[in-house]
């Protein structure tokens, strides 16, 4: 707050808590700051700093004097300070010889809260969770990312259903955010280089819980207007525009984090719009005297990158010439060539067109790196298999972490009321214990229902209160859209769909046969309704005809107050949809959902997913907690598939989702309903939280990333150093290893079930030191469609010197009983300084 003079004393409190995102996912700060004064606390768009600005003197004057809110906000601040002080944390618990060290997580977009819209979809909101559990469990991370001065656009639509996209512009000295400033209270500022002169950037810093979120802002005074443009809008502009923000998020994110003397350990690139860091980290240890292919090795152990396109034309990629156009003095400073440096992220791509690919770069730059589901994992190894030539897909050094959702932040209040009466007070130390959560059978059916129907009526009065402002908007205009009392009937069945609208997620997949459709919705005695919500991005004309026929569909008879359009999707709405629908529906065309993650917030409330088997929810789908829509079949024709598909949800929605809805005991309380339910709950809260996938990152990668670069960088880079002579050594002689003699198998490479051999080879080492390499048995099994999918790896170990650089590796193998298998041999490099098996790309295979 800028005027904090103007709070009274005994309201002093509420600076700290208005000034740290911790409030956005503890729902009595939220119910405070809403009881300071609700209309304003609407109208700022839930912005507490605001707020605070703007309430009346004399309100806050009468607030002071009011026993009952001093008394509140005591406690929970009291809370607030416990909890940013309390130690040992989950982390240090587990690591206490780590925790001096840093991870710093790069996203272009942040959803932390609603009142700071630094998002425009799922990336956002997981960037943002991400930031909270990282927070809650005590893991040192620090994030990094742009300061949109517009954010995403706000969306309204017209009477027929077109959407209209304004700019507001963000106020930072009114939202939760602080310049960071050096010793002199002078703003901290760094600069990049872009074309052809320096641009500079200052620095917010947002507070999340423990976790601190920095946010470069081209807006500064010193910049051309042009310039302080580039931080103007999240995704808006063209390549050029792309290029430049990219640059300082990249670079400009690492300059920011030395700027403020952060030694980050590990870098965390989600996405692959950070990955010029990557670049900017070269720079810095090559000026520190390593050589080219030193800091590259430094660069890539300290690196993680996570994907998250499973379509080819949604990863970033540059032209060259743009690329030259903003790089060519960057490579020449640090003695590169122009091919040398494009090699980093030369890509071909799906139009057979040579481009920068930032995923390639990204690949490249990192040692580690993962997919965000089990789907997607599988669907990244083999779109970046190229990249890795000789590797069987299955081994590509690609892994993969599903997704989750931070759960405090999407529960809703209820629902932690319920938790605590029947779970205990516990949850939030439980949340990735799922034996704990096998207790939500302990709350009487009749009980959980009721909350089920609170959640839904608050959702519905929210929502028309939304759709009232927007039909206000067009009062003169003719339309057909339902009087807001006509829509909303918080006692039906509600399905709820919100997302983005792009193509591939079919957000018209319901209305493909609307005569079926409309008798679904219509049922006098089993009535459903459908809400949806969600932008299409502003180039995305197919995008947007999506949500034309939908408003269209919303004044159609038959649909009319059946189907529901919510304008201005975002993380308010969501909350809204995810804890007052019964359903969420998600039917993406398979596999093209990476992860999803709309629909984990909703079995946490007591919801139930109606998916396609896509993303996450193959992980999670047991046949008793939710419906699949579909299976695993892939069409290529996607008329097929859609038609496949949505007779499959009519299907499901006769016969299962709606009866089971609407049947009902004496009491009223669907049983069936509920215990689908509850299993939904117990089975997905503690896998699908970010806890959990926090805690992933931290064992799978972070700590393996830290321990990894403390070795290599410890003694003046002596370990780098001599790890890059074996590489450079190994790399020289790698074409000329090969093998020669295969006793025992070079007749006949076919195991049939159960079959026993000796197998020998000879491999020529030419120089190498037997322990410098690995010597594996490749079983792969004949008859399986994907036979990567299964495959064996058996060392050979080393049996004699033959002399000559010849060495003798062998053993008795057994194939399995299960079908017969085809084997080969290969030679791996070994070395314990690597963090991986595939991390040289090196690799040798018996012809
Ligand atoms: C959760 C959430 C998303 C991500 O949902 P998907 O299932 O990935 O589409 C996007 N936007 C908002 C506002 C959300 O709350």
């Amino acid at each position: 707050m800028t005027d904090r003079k103007s709070l009274p004393d005994k309201l002093q409190p509420l600076e700290g808590l208005s000034q740290n995102l911790w409030f956005s996912w503890n729902h009595k700060a939220l119910q405070l700051f809403q009881s300071i004064d609700a209309e304003l606390w609407e109208s700022s768009g839930h912005n507490p700093v605001a707020l605070l600005q703007d309430v009346s003197a004399e309100r806050l004057q009468q607030l002071s004097n009011d026993q009952d809110f001093v008394e509140k906000l005591n406690r929970i601040h009291q809370e607030f300070q416990n909890y940013l002080q309390s130690q040992p944390t989950v982390f240090q618990q587990q690591f206490p010889d780590l925790t001096d060290k840093i991870v710093a997580y790069f996203s272009a977009e942040f959803g932390v809260h609603e009142s700071l819209p630094n998002y425009s979809g799922g990336l956002g909101i997981l960037a943002g969770d991400h930031l909270k559990s990282a927070s809650d469990l005590g893991l040192p991370l620090v994030g990094v990312g742009l300061f949109y001065k517009y954010a995403y656009f706000n969306q309204q639509l017209d009477e027929h259903g077109n959407q209209i996209e304004s700019y507001d512009a963000l106020d930072p000295q009114r939202l939760a955010l602080k310049l960071v400033t050096d010793s002199t209270g002078q703003p901290i500022k760094i600069s990049v280089f872009l074309k052809d002169h320096e641009v500079k950037a200052q620095i917010w810093q947002a507070d999340v819980g423990r976790v601190k979120l920095y946010l470069l802002d081209s807006n500064v005074p010193e910049n051309a207007p042009a310039d302080q443009e580039i931080t103007s809008t999240l995704y808006g502009g063209d390549r050029e525009m792309r290029i430049r923000q990219e640059i300082l998020l990249g670079i400009g994110g690492i300059r920011a984090l030395r700027a403020m003397g952060y030694e980050p350990t590990v870098i965390h690139m989600n996405e692959g719009h950070s990955a010029f860091s990557g670049l900017e980290r070269l720079r810095e240890l090559m000026e520190k005297g390593l050589t080219f292919e030193e800091a590259y090795q430094m660069v890539r152990n300290s690196a993680l990158f996570t994907t998250h396109t499973p379509i080819p034309a949604g990863n970033e990629a540059f032209e060259f010439d743009l690329m030259r156009a903003y790089f060519k003095p960057f490579w020449e400073n640090l003695g590169l060539g122009e091919q040398q440096f494009f090699d980093l992220g030369r890509n071909v791509n799906e139009h057979k067109h040579e481009n920068f690919s930032l995923t390639v770069l990204a690949l490249n730059l990192s040692s580690m790196a993962n997919g965000v589901s089990a789907i997607h994992g599988n669907v990244s190894r083999a779109m970046w298999k190229h990249i890795f030539p000789g590797i069987p897909e299955s081994e590509i050094p690609i892994g993969h972490i599903t997704n989750g959702i931070h759960t405090e932040t999407w529960l809703h209040p209820l629902m932690i009321q319920m938790f605590e009466e029947y779970l205990g007070k516990d949850w939030r130390e439980n949340i990735r214990n799922a034996e704990y959560w096998k207790k939500i059978d302990d709350v009487p059916d009749s009980v959980f229902w009721q909350t089920m129907q609170e959640m839904r009526q608050e959702m519905a009065d929210y929502l028309r209160a939304e759709y009232q402002k927007r039909l206000e908007r067009f009062a003169n205009a003719e339309h057909h859209f339902p009087a807001p009392d006509a829509i909303l009937d918080p006692n039906i069945l509600t399905i709820g769909f919100a997302r983005r609208f792009a193509p591939y997620k079919r957000a018209t997949l319901i209305f493909r046969d609307p005569e079926r459709l409309k008798k679904i919705l219509n049922d006098p005695q089993r009535p459903v309704q459908i809400i949806f919500a969600g932008k299409a991005h502003p180039h995305n004309d197919a995008g947007k005809e999506l949500i034309r026929t939908i408003n269209r569909f919303a004044q159609e008879e038959g649909y009319r107050g059946k189907i529901v359009f919510v304008e201005g999707y975002s993380m308010a709405i969501s909350r809204a949809m995810v804890s007052g629908s019964d359903v969420w529906l998600n039917n993406p065309r398979r596999p093209l959902e990476a992860s999803g993650t709309s629909g984990q917030k909703v079995p946490i409330n007591g919801g139930i997913n109606l998916s396609i088997m896509d993303g996450w929810w193959p992980e999670a789908f047991n046949g008793k907690n939710g419906w699949a829509i579909g299976d695993d079949i892939e069409f290529a024709d996607p008329e097929r598939q859609d038609q496949h598909d949505s007779q499959s949800l009519y299907e499901l929605l006769e016969k299962e989702v709606v009866p089971n809805f609407y049947d009902r005991d004496e009491n009223g309380v669907p049983l069936r309903w509920v215990k689908m339910a509850k299993e939904s709950l117990k089975t997905i809260i503690h896998q699908f939280s970010t806890h959990r996938m926090v805690w992933e990152y931290i064992e799978k990668y972070y700590v393996p990333g830290m321990k990894q670069a403390t070795k290599l960088s410890s003694n003046q880079f002596s370990l780098l150093k001599e790890h890059v002579r074996w590489l450079k050594n190994i790399s020289a002689k790698w074409p000329t290893i090969h093998f020669s003699v295969l006793s025992n198998g070079a007749e006949n490479r076919i195991f049939s079930a159960g079959e026993e051999r000796d197998i020998h080879v000879v491999v020529h080492l030419d120089g190498l030191k037997p322990e410098e390499v690995t010597v594996e048995l490749v079983l792969e099994r004949q008859d399986a469609l994907q036979r990567s999918q299964n495959m064996e790896t058996v060392a050979l170990p080393l049996e004699k010197n033959l002399g000559q650089g010849q060495y003798q590796y062998g053993k008795k193998v057994r194939a399995k009983t299960d079908g017969a298998y085809r084997f080969s041999c290969r030679v791996l490099p070994r070395n314990e300084n690597l963090l991986h098996k595939h991390d040289t790309r090196l690799i040798k295979w018996l012809d």
